[in-house]
């Protein structure tokens, strides 16, 4: 059995996570990685110190010496290990409710291993094959902030003064988490006003759970709404992503969010932009009006990134909040996403709203359906009904025609099966919806 999962290793503590783990996994990333120095990093979550001390210690008996950077983004404990060449844990459940924590590696150059590395670290972990240090060369360790190194590394890309001129106010969601230690320290650096909720770290996340969907959001869309804001941001768990709410508290679709940051790097630089199959034929517009191309994978983070480092991409994203600017880290990050949507308003001088209007309004509907049914079963009578449709089958089954489309995707992990429905008609969504729940039920 793997103790990779897509997303590094998750579970829950004594139950699926065994703090030991978090001791070999130290010791086999001190044993694998040249480096004589390893990054550490945590989100806010009630085991996660824990889990870094014990890692931590891991490193330590390989010889290694641990820099602590305490709570920290994911992104952020990234570009930290790419300024640096050195590699680094997180500890981070993200998005994940409370009592899930996780493990995930960072290599010297920022991203995230490989299945091969993934497999070559496993072993060293299965097979009892890590460096064993003697007691004269234990390693150190010691805190950094990396707050600086991060930050810099986003202010590089946005136009400061700009941003700084245009006086705005915005309401920043932080989740009870790692945000809280550097986005606000990014939006003093912009000159941006704001107001803070979920501000404090605790991993019990009181105010909200840390997926930044918009039913999770109830409680900030109502504060958004009063507070006059120019804009709301809101993390998640470990803020490598941001939603957004416009200037009278709406929530604002994630392949909205793409497709403006795309255009706004499209009119300075030229590259092809990458997206996975789940997203709308929004962002197929903008790439036509700069003249480039549009790459859709399989969905999934890494996917898109690794797509992007291949093809020498220049933009891709999610539609769940995650954009990736690879001149900056080729990984998703919350804070990049802030600098850039801050620098489109300062920028185009309107509200928020506005620029989302002058796109082409796609909508998108996403649904989670129990699956009660054989799925082959299910892909044979949608055959049958979508037989004019064009087929995409590169993740799961999506059905094509024009710039509509239905797509459902079977959970590898869950008996669930995931829907996304997309048009700029309204109503041809609710008729496939109700189409498909009829041959799901
Ligand atoms: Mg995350």
């Amino acid at each position: 059995m793997s103790l990779f999962g897509t997303n590094g290793i998750r579970g829950i503590l004594n139950e699926t996570l065994d703090p030991e783990l978090a001791y070999k996994l130290g010791m086999a990333t001190g044993s694998y990685f040249d480096s004589n120095e390893i990054a550490i990093a945590n989100d806010s979550r009630t085991s996660s110190i824990l889990l870094k001390e014990m890692a931590s210690a891991g490193i330590m008996n390989t010889g290694k010496d641990v820099i602590d950077l305490d709570l920290f983004p994911t992104p952020g404990l990234q570009v930290y290990c790419k300024a640096r060449g050195i590699p680094g844990i997180m500890i981070t459940a993200s998005h994940n409710p409370p009592e899930f924590n996780g493990l995930k590696l960072v290599r010297p150059d920022g991203l995230h291993p490989n299945k091969e590395e993934e497999e070559k670290i496993e072993r060293i972990i299965t097979g009892d094959l890590a460096l064993k240090t003697t007691w004269d060369f234990v390693g150190k360790i010691r805190r950094e902030d990396g707050t600086d190194i991060y930050i810099q590394s986003i202010l590089k890309y946005v136009r400061g003064a700009t941003i700084r001129s245009a006086r705005l106010r915005i309401l920043a969601d932080l989740a009870s988490s790692v945000a809280t230690k550097t986005t606000p320290a990014l939006l003093a650096k912009l000159g941006v006003k704001y107001v803070s909720i979920n501000g404090n770290p605790d991993g019990f996340f009181p105010g909200r759970n840390p997926e930044p969907t918009e039913e999770n959001l109830a409680d900030t869309i109502n504060f958004a709404k009063s507070g006059n804001f120019d804009l709301t941001v809101a993390h998640d768990g470990d803020a490598d992503r941001a939603v957004f709410l416009d200037e009278k508290g709406n929530f604002i679709d994630g392949d909205k969010v793409v497709a403006l940051i795309a255009d706004h790097i499209l009119e300075s630089k030229k590259g092809n932009l990458v997206v996975p199959v789940s997203s709308s034929y929004l962002i197929d517009h903008v790439a036509s009006k700069h003249g480039v191309k549009v790459i859709r994978t399989k969905v999934g983070a890494p996917i898109v990134a690794d797509v992007l480092s291949q093809t020498e991409g220049i933009f891709g994203g999610e539609e769940n909040g995650g954009v990736i600017y690879p001149e900056h880290l080729n990984a998703r990050d919350g804070a990049m996403a802030l600098a850039m949507i801050l620098d489109i308003m300062s920028t185009r001088n309107e509200p928020i709203s506005k620029i989302v209007s002058s796109l082409p309004d796609f909508k998108i509907k996403r649904l989670k359906v129990p699956l009660t049914k054989d799925f082959n079963s299910i892909k044979d009578r949608l055959l049958e009904i979508y037989k004019n449709y064009e087929i995409d089958e590169t993740d799961g089954i999506k059905f094509i025609s024009g710039e509509k489309f239905v797509l459902l995707r079977k959970s590898g992990t869950e008996p669930i099966i995931r829907i996304y429905i997309s048009a700029m008609e309204q109503e041809w969504i609710d008729g496939r919806e109700k189409e498909i729940r009829r041959i799901l039920e």
